[in-house]
């Protein structure tokens, strides 16, 4: 079979896989799967694919499976779980997690997989729903230089940097380490710009210089201007997700013998932020305790 028709799957139309799944119909004849099937009906109303009613149905005949789901145990429920797909998967299918997951269960299901046939890489992204939607997602991923090779066709549909990191598990790594970074950013930008506020300077024109300077980022350059200066707060990633992810990453640190007091007081202060926030609420959120607890808002 030619490899512009190679059959996918996707697994998991939430925030993210909505938009990526989107551009894999562009490229791939694309069956979708969602536990909710609300979401997968809603999702083909606008794209075209066709819709399984299982899990199991969805990956019967496909040569390339993606999976976006929440958490790596929830793509180990998904493969041996009561209605797992494990026993459905054909001998020489393509298994791509998507899943910010945690590199110690994508070794353990890459080895249950291989067992059938199954070729398996760790294949996190980074760059968001934006992201997702214009193509240019970054690809970490986690396998063999083989598997890396005949994933990068389907990759290509929404990334733009697709890298190989190394054996699987290892996109999973460089991914947690990222989101610890992120978190830390967000959690110290939303206590430096209300106390920047609350001493007198005006938010954008005190941001404007920042991004300018040497204390600037990513959520300072792009998602701060974008959606807390004018206060629209879209909901694109969820706080819960962001949470998890540092919890990888402190997981990690401890697994190579090390400490992280920074990190792991970002997670506490994370933790404490979903438990007040609560677990639909968008990772930018801890920004507006910070501004409850100043009495000011970061606006402009
Ligand atoms: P959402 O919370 O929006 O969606 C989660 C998806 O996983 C839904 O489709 C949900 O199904 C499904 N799911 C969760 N648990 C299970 C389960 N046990 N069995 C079957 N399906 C399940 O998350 P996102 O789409 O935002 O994120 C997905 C992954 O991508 C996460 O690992 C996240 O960390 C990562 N990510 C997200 C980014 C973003 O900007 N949103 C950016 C980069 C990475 P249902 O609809 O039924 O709830």
């Amino acid at each position: 079979m030619s490899q512009s028709l190679s059959k996918v799957a996707f697994l998991g139309l939430g925030a993210i896989g909505r938009p990526m799944a989107a551009r894999v119909a562009a490229r791939y004849p694309l069956t979708v799967w969602n536990r909710t099937a609300a979401r997968a009906g809603a999702f083909a109303a606008t794209v075209s694919c066709r819709v399984a009613p299982t899990a199991a149905a969805a990956v019967a005949d496909a040569d390339v499976v993606m999976t976006c789901l929440s958490t790596s145990a929830d793509v180990d429920q998904l493969l041996h779980g009561p209605d797992g797909v494990l026993a459905s998967l054909r001998s020489g299918t393509l298994f791509l997690d998507c899943t910010s997951g945690d590199a110690a269960t994508s070794r353990r299901l890459a080895t249950a997989l291989e067992a059938r046939g199954v070729a398996f890489a760790d294949c996190p992204v980074s760059g968001g729903t934006n992201g997702a939607e214009a193509g240019i997602l970054t690809v970490m991923v986690g396998g063999s230089a083989e598997v890396f090779e005949r994933a990068k066709p389907y990759l290509e549909a929404f990334g733009k940097l697709i890298v190989h990191m190394g054996p699987v598990g290892a996109g999973d790594t460089i991914k947690a380490i990222n989101q610890a970074l992120l978190a830390a950013n967000i959690l110290s930008l939303g206590e430096a710009l209300t106390a920047m506020v609350k001493a007198g300077v005006p938010a954008r024109a005190g941001l404007e210089v920042l991004n300018a300077s040497s204390g600037r980022s990513f959520v300072s350059e792009s998602l701060i201007p974008a959606r807390v200066l004018p206060g629209t707060w879209p909901k694109t990633f969820r706080l819960a997700l962001l949470d998890k992810d540092v919890g990888i990453a402190l997981d990690l640190v401890r697994q190579v013998g090390l400490e992280a007091p920074i990190l792991s007081q970002v997670r506490a202060h994370t933790g404490l932020a979903l438990k007040a926030l609560g677990p639909e609420a968008d990772y930018l959120e801890p920004i507006k305790l910070c501004e409850q607890r100043a009495g000011v808002e970061v606006r402009g």
